[in-house]
């Protein structure tokens, strides 16, 4: 049923699960952080031992889901995906942790955001696999522990300062996740548009992986744009032009900037002069709210060097001037 929108968010994430790459040699880039893992894998299969936990941090949709899946996979485990939301009362942290087993994955996304509860009952679970439960209340009140499985915590988090440190302490491995460079993002889309049986051309990958914010959600996400606009206009493979085309009728420009990106350089440049600008004016001026601007807009103006943090707000560089076509002002930020 084409109405209901659960049937269409279904047949989304099927998809979504369909170009998810499931082994190792298909997880594209991020070989600083697969090298690490690589060496951890085998020395915990070689010991027969559980995979330490790992912490992984970076910006939204560059591939911690997916490599916390992978893992599992590797090292022959089932896991279970939640997010720290849905672990808002300590019984479903306690229900997930007593139903490991021994080496499954415990994937929690959003770490920094577990309730203070919910992280107390996962410091012995994750450095003794114990429970404690209290039972009782005032002082009466006795702590009875229950041995769990061992298992292998991967969090994920795109703040890895908002953690607190007993938390951040209990990780063995702490890895960060980059952004992705153009020609790993076109392998990412070429490979995409084979599994979704859509022709494109090497150089329509490229364009396609150019404007992707180095991303791999974003590239897979404008690759299916690009494949509707291809499919209407001329029925035929996607090239360069056909994708700058598509993707500036989306209004994604050469460089991946999107409204919200050009609206938040546009008033730092034309209302305050290049700045330093508060995070509240910015998140007024574009209607976005202050944590999606510091999380999923800032991280990437900044990799390419559009925008600079100082302790007094936000400043456009100069060459965010120039991409917006403004003169950058003589003395400021030379
Ligand atoms: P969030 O934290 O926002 O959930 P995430 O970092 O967990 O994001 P994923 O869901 O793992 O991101 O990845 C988003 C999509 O990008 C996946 O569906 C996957 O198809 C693709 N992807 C991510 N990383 C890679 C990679 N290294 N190679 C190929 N495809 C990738």
């Amino acid at each position: 049923n084409i109405l209901k929108p659960e049937a269409a968010i279904d047949e989304q994430e099927q998809q979504e699960e369909g170009i998810r790459p499931h082994r190792f040699a298909d997880y594209i880039g991020q070989k600083d952080l697969k090298d690490v893992l690589d060496i951890a894998i085998k020395a915990a299969k070689s010991r027969g031992e559980v995979l330490d936990h790992l912490l992984l941090y970076g910006p939204p949709g560059l591939g911690k889901t997916t490599m916390a899946m992978i893992l599992a996979s590797e090292m022959g485990v089932n896991y279970k995906i939640t997010s720290a939301p849905a672990l808002e009362r300590p019984r479903d942290i306690v229900g997930l942790l007593v139903n490991m087993k021994p080496g499954d994955i415990l994937f929690v996304d959003e770490i920094h955001r577990l309730s203070r509860m919910t992280e107390e009952i996962l410091y012995p679970a994750m450095e003794d696999y114990r429970l404690d439960i209290t039972i009782g209340k005032g002082s009466s009140a006795r702590i009875r522990s229950l041995p769990l499985s061992k298992f292998t915590l991967v969090g994920a988090t795109t703040r890895v300062g908002a953690l607190t440190s007993p938390l951040r302490d209990r990780f063995g491995l702490i890895q960060k996740l980059r952004f992705y460079e153009v020609d790993e993002l076109t392998k990412i889309v070429l490979r995409t548009a084979q599994l979704l049986k859509t022709p494109v051309t090497e150089d329509g990958a490229t364009e396609i992986a150019r404007r992707s914010r180095g991303t791999p959600r974003i590239a897979n996400r404008l690759l299916k744009r690009v494949r509707d606009y291809a499919e209407v206009k001329i029925s035929g493979e996607i090239n360069e032009s056909i994708a700058s085309e598509a993707l500036q009728l989306f209004q994604v420009d050469p460089c991946g900037l999107d409204w919200t990106d050009r609206q938040m350089l546009s008033v730092i440049i034309e209302q305050f002069n290049g700045g330093p600008v508060g995070l509240e004016t910015m998140a007024a001026a574009t209607g976005e709210d202050t944590q999606t601007i510091e999380e999923v807009y800032e991280p990437y103006l900044m990799q390419i060097g559009y925008l600079t943090r100082t302790h007094r707000g936000r400043m456009a560089t100069k060459a965010a001037y120039k991409h917006l076509g403004f003169t950058p002002p003589n003395e400021q930020l030379s």
